[in-house]
């Protein structure tokens, strides 16, 4: 019989999505599912998904919650209207809902008590908004074993103690052997603690994150479940960002030259003139993603002779700075603040250069899909793109991308003034750009590396 795997998230495509979460929780059960496993999602119903109701259920949470349960293919919606139909997953442009711990709690309890009541063989949690399903499962004495997988350690889900009893749990889990953390409560301590597996979404990042600097204050938590700590790099989904297929791009391609359609046309749409060479970047717009370092390069930028496409939403400060760039050098700079899957598929189709500054990045997607559409990365050597990206040798022509280490404008530029020197070497470009097109970062082998893992876990504290 096929193994029995339960998907749980607050995000993944084609549904719902703000970052690289949702792609891998879109992406990895189609690769599972080829390879023989019977994977269901579980997500919440969001404003706009639709479905077709097939369960109720009643939790208590305080007061008693009446639940509805739509299906869509093999995807699960959980309905509760009040927290779930709103514009925005996790808040809006004033910050996060002041509800997120009632909200995911109340997502965590329906779906263990679905769980509970039928048979998974592993179910595979998603970041601080599933962290205590682990522990509900172990409180249920559920026999599925679970995996929970970090995406990004710089989200956990804190809450103050006063919310403690939403959670229902005994006391005794509010205790820095448990769930609480600084006086707070953790949901991704939880997941992180009462999980059978832990993964992370690269090799590296799971090494880094055991480290004081990069741990967030859970690197001491981390080191003591070292044993079943395990880095998996992600993987893309090769029929959504294919070059050749992609509906959402100007013109499809299959090489260098027919790429070069779609940069003329991005060009032009986004009021860029002149030959230079473009550096795209779709981010969303956070401390982590580089942009203090990427403020202070913006002259050099101008100077070195590169133009500059932008496509993110996030921190208001820097989407201020990012705008005043673009005003002061309107033919230079193309700044689109929002989100617009649209927009992101011809950045990555039409740009030169992609940027990825980042000061940690779990695995990141944006270089994995640049590559598919020879789009040269130039990222920061660390978390997962440090596993994916090896500097370009301008003499052995090996390499895939531009890479610098320290995190400083000043190397970042260093990088860019290399990337500047292949560009006007058209030839070597030209096969730079192809050779990123052939590398193959698609789901295959990842998916094998977790029916692996889902084989070899077992239930904690027993000898199955
Ligand atoms: P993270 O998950 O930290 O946001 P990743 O690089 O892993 O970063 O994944 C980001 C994903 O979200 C990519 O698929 C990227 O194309 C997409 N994305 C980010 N910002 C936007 C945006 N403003 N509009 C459209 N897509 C975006």
């Amino acid at each position: 019989m096929a193994m029995k795997i339960a998907f749980i998230a607050s995000e993944a495509t084609p549904y719902a999505k703000t970052g690289g979460l949702a792609d891998v929780v879109g992406a990895l059960p189609i690769s599972l599912r080829q390879l023989g496993l019977n994977v269901t999602v579980f997500l919440p119903r969001y404003k706009g998904i639709k479905g077709t109701l097939c369960d109720h259920i009643s939790i208590a949470m305080g007061e008693k919650y009446d639940i509805s349960v739509y299906k869509d293919d093999d995807f699960y919606f959980i309905d509760y209207p009040d927290f779930f139909n709103r514009d925005g997953l996790y808040g809006t442009e004033k910050g996060d809902f002041p509800d997120n711990c009632e909200r995911f709690t109340l997502f965590s309890k329906v779906v263990s008590q679905l769980i509970l009541k039928s048979s998974y063989d592993i179910v595979h949690c998603h970041d601080w908004q599933t962290g205590l399903i682990p522990l509900y499962l172990k409180l249920g004495k559920s026999r599925a074993r679970s995996v929970f997988t970090i995406h990004n350690l710089g989200y956990q889900g804190r809450f103050p103690v006063q919310k403690f009893p939403i959670l229902g749990l005994d006391n005794g889990y509010f205790t820095p052997s448990g769930i609480e953390y600084y006086g707070d409560i953790n949901f991704l301590k939880a997941g992180i603690l009462y999980s059978d597996v832990v993964t992370t979404v690269s090799e590296n990042y799971a090494q880094e994150i055991q480290t004081p600097e990069m741990g967030f204050g859970l690197g001491g938590v981390l080191r003591t479940r070292q044993a079943s700590l395990i880095g998996i790099v992600n993987g893309i989904d090769y029929d959504q960002w294919n070059p050749e297929t992609d509906d959402l791009i100007y013109k499809k391609y299959a090489d260098f030259r027919g790429k070069q359609k779609n940069r003329q046309r991005l060009m032009d749409e986004c009021g860029l003139g002149g030959t230079r060479p473009l550096i795209g970047m779709v981010s969303r717009i956070a401390g982590q993603k580089g942009f203090d370092i990427l403020v202070k390069a913006f002259d050099s930028i101008i100077d070195m002779g590169f133009n500059m496409i932008i496509l993110g939403s996030g921190d208001e400060s820097f989407q201020k700075k990012l705008t005043t760039f673009s005003t002061v050098h309107p033919q230079r700079v193309s700044v689109n603040i929002k989100f617009d899957n649209k927009l992101a598929h011809r950045i990555y189709a039409g740009s030169d250069f992609f940027l990825m500054p980042s000061r940690y990045e779990p695995c990141g997607l944006g270089q994995l899909i640049s590559l598919r559409y020879g789009t040269i990365p130039i990222v920061r050597h660390t978390g997962g793109l440090a596993d994916t990206i090896t500097d370009y040798d301008p003499v052995s022509a090996k390499g895939n991308g531009f890479i610098f280490t320290e995190y400083s404008s000043k190397h970042l530029v260093t990088a860019l003034s290399r990337s500047m020197m292949i560009y006007n070497c058209r030839d070597a470009f030209e096969k730079l750009s192809e050779k990123c097109m052939t590398i193959n970062f698609s789901w295959g082998e990842s998916a094998k590396k977790y029916v692996q893992l889902y084989k070899n876990t077992r239930l904690s504290g027993t000898e199955e």
